[in-house]
């Protein structure tokens, strides 16, 4: 039995206790639980000014987002996206009843392969759904490229790319919306929490009409709209958490310094490529088992849970493994051979702003230590 402290892929950060007291004193006070009170309406700007957006409009959860953005642009038949995601990626175009189609990635980025975009675009292909995987940019300019000679839209699964920007800025401003996830486990938590990000005033008006039920006053609905609305408490802590999100982030740099020193010259062990000139948030730290290393990817991960580290292999299975999309003629593996081999190699090693440097030394002592 091993007696070691367990250690978590990622472990939410949680301000002080105390600090959230006169937060919820005002909330008990003046009674406003949800729909758009003072809070939320607070969250709203602050992020805008934090993440340097126009417009975001909060939301219950990522996924709930997801599936709202695709709504407020009418996506329908095929969308073009990674099998290499969360699977709610994939689910959102399910719940739209639209076709989701696969395309292989980068092996160096692990994002969406733009020069394999094309070959897979049909009469049916009304969008792009990419994904900022580990919060490292996709190849933005390409995509917007591809979807202005085809007349598609952009929607970006920014769930990882919380505060990553590029040369122009926030990542979020590219393709007609992006959206965040606010969980437990993302780098900034509401607790449960998502936003939706786009680029004019009319489309937030819209999204918001969908966030509740239609309803665009109290005896008007325009739409089907569903129930997508944060609620006070989780914009109170996602204020909260804001005072602290600029340490969060400088620790999160620090731990991955630490991992690049220390794992860059191990045989077999690929540290995927950091964001390079971009602004990184650090969510993840992905490291590639290969053939050069002693032990197989599930291995090392068997080796690490056995000393209580519990490691996450995202993203395996992939999600076009999964028995909803298997069949589809996109998710055959050999439609994505990079995909493929990165499930079969990626472990995401524990990484977040509370990781002391004795934890993270014996992380580090058990993946060169074979
Ligand atoms: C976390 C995540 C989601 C879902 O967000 P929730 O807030 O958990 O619903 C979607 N896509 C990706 C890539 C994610 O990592």
């Amino acid at each position: 039995m091993n007696t070691d402290k367990p250690i978590y892929v990622t472990q939410p950060f949680l301000p002080p206790l105390e600090e959230l007291t006169p937060y919820l004193e005002k909330i008990w006070d003046n009674k406003i639980l949800t729909n758009g009170g003072p809070f939320h309406q607070q969250l709203e700007q602050a992020l805008c000014e934090y993440l340097g957006v126009e417009h975001i409009a909060l939301f219950t959860n990522g996924t709930l987002a997801l599936v709202t953005a695709l709504q407020a642009l009418r996506i329908t038949g095929e969308v073009i996206t990674t099998p290499y995601s969360f699977v709610a990626t994939a689910h959102s175009l399910l719940w739209n009843g639209i076709k989701p189609v696969f395309v292989d990635i980068d092996p160096d980025t692990l994002n969406l392969d733009p020069a394999k975009i094309e070959a897979a675009i049909t009469p049916q292909t009304t969008a792009i759904m990419p994904v900022h995987v580990y919060g490292h940019p996709c190849d933005v300019e390409a995509i917007q490229k591809i979807a202005d000679n085809y007349n598609l839209r952009v929607i970006y699964d920014a769930a990882h790319a919380f505060g990553v920007q590029d040369k122009n800025g926030s990542i979020l401003n590219h393709g007609d919306m992006s959206v965040l996830s606010f969980h437990a486990t993302k780098v900034f938590n509401t607790f449960e929490g998502g936003a939706i990000i786009c680029p004019d005033a009319k489309t937030k008006q819209r999204i918001d009409h969908l966030k509740n039920f239609g309803f665009v006053d109290e005896v008007t609905v325009v739409a089907p709209g569903i129930n997508g609305k944060m609620s006070e408490l989780n914009a109170a802590i996602g204020l909260l958490q804001l005072k602290h999100i600029d340490h969060a982030l400088a620790r999160r740099k620090e731990i991955d310094a630490i991992y690049r020193e220390a794992l860059s010259t191990v045989k077999g062990i690929r540290c995927v490529q950091d964001a390079g000139e971009a602004v990184a948030n650090y969510a993840y730290f992905p490291i590639m088992v290969e053939t050069g290393y002693p032990l197989t990817r599930d291995a090392l991960f068997q080796k690490l849970r056995e000393h209580n580290i519990y490691a996450r292999r995202y993203f395996y299975p992939l999600i076009s493994e999964f028995s909803m999309y298997r069949a589809l003629p996109s998710a055959n593996p050999k439609n994505l051979p990079i995909a493929t081999e990165a499930a079969y190699q990626v472990i995401c090693l524990p990484i977040y702003p509370t990781l002391t440097l004795e934890e993270q030394q014996r992380i580090i002592n058990l993946v060169t230590e074979v």
